[in-house]
């Protein structure tokens, strides 16, 4: 596995410390929360000074706030990138910089497999404002760079993807990009950075949803954005003035959850590679797609591009939707609810998660069968969770009725 570390300092030890030492105050040893909306200046240069960016400090919550900062700054470490700013959810972080780069006439590159929200943006508002958008088969990269070749102010990419975990060779298709011009924008949610650094497979801007992985407890919605400076400004100045602000409690809740990221990935990981293997042998599987898997058709993009393969798998049951019906309720240690990257193992089908919008046959259509179930691997003990697959596997075996 490619071993791109960002720098000399580990990324489990940046996890815990990096960013909160500008904002400790009163010797406390924790982040605090500011509250505060509004800064007070007696000086007036001062407050001038600050206010133009010549000094630096706080001046309103909706610009900056020093809760937030921290958890940008340790982002920004963990990604090795020179900037970082921050957003109220994934899609704000998404939305904002599409936005802040895309104009009437402009071309966008991606492929149909982002995330949900992000895929609305694609089909839904961008060709609104009169911009292109060119969605190619996830996972065909000659198509991809074919699409490049037209020219595109954006090559956006997400790998891997949700639900069926494929993976886009990052450092090849930045190279096209950058052929053409083009910001090359990375998704970087199910992969973490603990896994993959976008930045340094050539990629301009790293986009993360911290709602998943970052805070990894399900409590708290977040985004952010890393790359240049002179690009995230662009970003931050957007965003500052449309306001979706991370709120400062959300960006404790993120910051504490990411000092444990490391841990949490490295055990979600490899207990996804012994569930994924369980779950190949077991009667009643169609499929199983996990990246760590050789059987997974990107499997070598993924072991040259990623330290590990996450947290994240999927498998397919022979009796659709019926059979997801009988086996999902009998779960113990399971939520079976939208969301992925918590400590709790979550499963969720494409019908009501990822692909709640598309019909059976555009789903069909997209490779994503009707029993089709996402695992979000949790933090548990692996033994009980295949125990708890098993016994739910036995009673499918008894009520489904092929
Ligand atoms: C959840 C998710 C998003 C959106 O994030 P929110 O915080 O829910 O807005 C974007 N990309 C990926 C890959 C996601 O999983």
């Amino acid at each position: 596995m490619s071993n791109n570390n960002i720098s000399a300092i580990g990324i489990g030890t940046n996890a815990v410390w990096a960013g909160e030492e500008e904002q400790r105050v009163h010797r406390a040893t924790q982040v605090p929360v500011v509250v505060s909306v509004a800064y007070s200046y007696e000086d007036m240069d001062e407050w001038y000074d600050v206010a133009i960016g010549k000094k630096s400090g706080h001046i309103y919550g909706r610009n900056t706030n020093p809760t937030v900062q921290a958890f940008e700054d340790k982002v920004r470490a963990l990604e090795g990138a020179e900037a970082a700013t921050s957003f109220s959810t994934g899609m704000a972080a998404i939305s904002n910089t599409l936005y802040t780069f895309l104009r009437p006439g402009d071309r966008i590159v991606s492929i149909k497999d982002t995330y949900g929200g992000t895929n609305k943006i694609f089909t839904e508002f961008l060709p609104a404002m009169n911009i292109q958008v060119a969605l190619c088969t996830t996972g065909d990269h000659e198509a991809i760079e074919e699409e490049i070749k037209k020219g595109c102010k954006i090559l956006y990419l997400e790998t891997p993807t949700n639900p069926t975990v494929k993976i886009t060779d990052i450092e090849r298709m930045a190279k096209a990009g950058k052929g053409v011009g083009a910001l090359v924008v990375v998704d970087n949610t199910f992969a973490t950075p603990i896994n993959q650094n976008p930045l340094m497979l050539g990629a301009d801007l790293v986009i993360h949803s911290a709602t998943k992985f970052l805070g990894g407890h399900a409590d708290a919605l977040g985004g952010v954005v890393c790359g240049n400076k002179e690009l995230v400004e662009k970003i931050y100045h957007y965003r500052e003035i449309n306001g979706a602000t991370l709120d400062p409690w959300a960006a404790y809740l993120l910051l504490r959850g990411m000092k444990t990221l490391k841990l949490r990935v490295e055990r979600q990981q490899q207990s996804a590679m012994e569930i994924a293997k369980h779950l190949q042998n077991k009667a009643g599987v169609e499929a199983v797609y996990y990246p760590g898997l050789e059987t997974h058709v990107n499997h070598d993009i993924a072991k040259k591009q990623m330290r590990g393969f996450g947290g994240m798998l999927s498998f397919a049951l022979k009796g659709g939707m019926e059979a997801v019906s009988i086996l999902l309720p009998q779960l113990k240690y399971a939520h079976r609810a939208a969301n992925l990257g918590a400590v709790e193992t979550t499963y969720g089908p494409a019908r009501t998660t990822s692909h709640v919008e598309c019909t059976v046959e555009e789903r069909k259509a997209m490779g994503i069968p009707e029993g089709l179930v996402r695992i979000s691997v949790g933090i548990e003990d692996v033994e009980d969770l295949i125990a708890d697959l098993d016994q739910a596997f036995e009673h499918l075996y008894q009520n489904y009725k092929a």
